[in-house]
């Protein structure tokens, strides 16, 4: 069976999320999206949250799996007894830090880890989380960023009404 997962912040979750996470389930047997629990940063939703919105999201997908996770990638992956690790490329700049961690997790896993990039689809190319916060706290327009029941959730967070 073809396992893997795809870590990141999703905070929260956009539609280039959503776009990668499907295409990987299509390519791989078992999709499991972790949400990592990042003590370095002050997310706008906590883990459980982001948990739970990408639950939603993602529940017509049978192979995808979603969880939370703390402690360096290669840990999680020799626990979960999973290899490879999807990551998403928006552009040129998204490379050279994707690339440094790809190589750093191969590095630190002995080669056992594995980095498999896919490229973000075009409509979704300028799509960013924290663009997303930037928008919704002016209480701009985020409903081509983010699903309806995220944006509301979003919105809430600034004290807004669904626009
Ligand atoms: P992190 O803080 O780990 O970079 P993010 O939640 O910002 O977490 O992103 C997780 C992954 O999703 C990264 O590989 C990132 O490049 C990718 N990603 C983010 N936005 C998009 C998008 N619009 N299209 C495709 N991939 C994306």
């Amino acid at each position: 069976m073809k396992k893997a997962f795809y870590p990141g912040s999703f905070d929260p979750m956009t539609y280039g999320h959503l776009d990668i996470i499907r295409r990987a389930a299509s390519i791989f047997d078992e999709l499991t999206v972790s949400v990592l629990n990042n003590k370095l940063k002050t997310p706008l939703f906590s883990v459980e949250e982001r948990v739970n919105i990408l639950k939603e999201a993602t529940k017509d997908l049978p192979n995808v799996k979603v969880e939370s996770f703390s402690g360096l990638l290669v840990d999680y992956a020799r626990e979960k007894e999973t290899y490879v690790v999807i990551r998403g490329l928006r552009a040129i700049t998204d490379f050279e830090y994707e690339l440094q961690n790809a190589q750093t997790n191969a590095k630190l896993s002995g080669g056992l880890v594995d980095t498999v990039f896919l490229t973000t689809s075009l409509e979704y190319a300028y799509l960013s989380s924290s663009s997303v916060k930037e928008i919704a706290s002016f209480h701009g327009d985020i409903s081509m960023c983010v699903p309806e029941f995220v944006a509301k959730l979003v919105y809430e967070k600034y004290g807004y009404e669904m626009k």
